[in-house]
């Protein structure tokens, strides 16, 4: 038995517990009840659990806080709610709690304590992880999100694209300024999250220089890590996220404008001040830091407002048909709907379809998906069947975790569609 103050961050979200009327218009939504059928998968039941765990004050058991976890974070039911209830926030409270209660498991402790937070020493695991994965993984296109995701999917047969041979920050200079006889408009920092530095480096030397031609200057500052999601998100360590949150911020603190490639890495990071500020300062700091985080296409469509005649498609995917998969911390997180399909429906040189339910999660969801990996899979396989549905030949996406889930649910499901990031479609 332990005290009720043991949920301090649960105690802060106790307006939404109580704002819920269990009326379970959530349950249609959510992608975890879809495949379980079970009252603990939806919202409703997760906010009944968190409830008697604040009011009983007992201490989360092994069941309650696998209840927890079983959770992508996708935020439909949210949107559904009409009680306005902001169930990703309570249960992100209810993991940090969990987390400092129970502990966080080996060998995740371990990489979310010591590797993520020192990014040299993580690059170098990464790289020697590399040289073992052609010998346990099936080879497909590109390389990995984390380290944690490689090591705990290792005999799992998922479809994991090869770490790059050289990570994007030995590849690229610190400052990259437009071409001679280009002004500069705006000078950017480039946050870049795991995945690209060590997965996808092309994509990001293709935003860079798609940025660079249209007149940005693009800082890609070495101080930056992790943006934490796995870790404060996902683990509910709030601690470690804290730090990382800080050199973060520390990072990019001289820049007007953060851009990112990765939905999810915009969303952790501007939900730094929300769950991660434990002093006025902090606060503070983080607020003013997510005010200049943009998506990549909110930044070419809001801020540089780039016209339809600045892209053009590299000659690999004219004459394609392209659907979309909107990420849930693009859309729904962000509020980033319409720019990138702005941007796909005004090029003439492919032929854009919607995707069925593009909204809706692909399953990844960070260390979800490694915990949960059946469960995962079957969220995959719904969504490799809307892109079937579609005649597709290539998908594109604005989160390279996202990208990797595509990859491994349309190679499971024996498709061939050629799975991209939206960037990398223009020349
Ligand atoms: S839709 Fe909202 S109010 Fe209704 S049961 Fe779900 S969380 Fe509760
Ligand atoms: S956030 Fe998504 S997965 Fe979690 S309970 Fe809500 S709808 Fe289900």
């Amino acid at each position: 038995m332990t005290a009720k103050n043991d949920y301090p961050e649960l105690a802060k979200f106790k307006d939404d517990l109580d704002k819920c009327t269990k009326c379970g218009f959530c349950m249609s939504a959510c992608p975890v009840y879809r495949e379980q059928k079970i009252e603990t998968a939806v919202a409703r039941g997760k906010i009944m659990l968190a409830r008697s765990l604040l009011d009983g004050g007992r201490k989360a058991s092994k069941e309650a806080a696998e209840m927890l976890d079983q959770c992508t974070l996708c935020m439909t039911c949210e949107q559904k709610c009409p009680a306005g209830t902001h169930v990703p926030e309570l249960i992100t409270a209810a993991r940090a709690d969990k987390a400092r209660q129970r502990g966080v498991s080996f060998p995740y402790n371990f990489i979310f304590r010591w590797l993520l937070p020192r990014r040299r020493l993580f690059g170098y695991t990464v790289r020697f992880a590399s040289w073992f994965q052609g010998i346990f993984l099936p080879k497909t296109q590109g390389s990995i999100r984390h380290l944690s995701l490689f090591l705990s999917a290792l005999g799992k047969g998922r479809h994991i694209p090869q770490i790059a041979p050289r990570f994007l920050r030995r590849s690229v200079p610190e400052v990259n300024s437009p071409p001679p006889g280009v002004a500069t408009k705006f000078t950017v920092g480039y946050f870049t999250g795991c995945m690209t530095d060590y997965v996808f480096p092309e994509l990001g030397k293709q935003i860079i220089r798609f940025l660079n031609k249209n007149g940005v200057a693009v800082i890609m500052p070495r101080g930056q890590g992790c943006c934490g999601a796995p870790v404060f998100l996902g683990a509910g360590d709030f601690k470690t996220g804290r730090k990382m949150a800080d050199a973060n911020v520390k990072a990019f603190q001289d820049l007007d404008y953060i851009i990112t490639d990765c939905a999810t890495c915009a969303s952790s990071m501007k939900d730094y001040a929300k769950f991660l500020a434990d002093t006025p300062e902090r606060k503070q700091r983080y607020t003013e830091f997510a005010a200049k985080i943009k998506d990549i296409t909110e930044f070419l469509v809001d801020i540089l407002k780039l016209p339809p005649a600045a892209y053009t498609v590299a000659p690999e995917f004219r004459g394609k048909t392209v659907t979309f998969h909107e990420p849930c911390h693009l859309g729904r997180y962000l509020g980033v709907k319409e720019q990138p399909r702005q941007i796909l429906k005004s090029l003439p040189d492919i032929k854009y379809v919607e995707l069925p339910d593009a909204d809706r999660c692909c399953g990844m969801a960070g260390t979800f998906s490694i915990h949960f990996y059946e469960l995962s899979r079957k969220i995959g396989d719904k969504k490799a069947a809307a892109i079937k549905s579609t005649g597709a030949d290539v998908v594109v996406t604005d989160c390279p975790g996202c990208q990797i889930q595509l990859i491994d649910s349309t190679t499971r499901n024996g498709m061939t569609q050629n799975i991209r990031h939206i960037m990398e479609l223009f020349e």
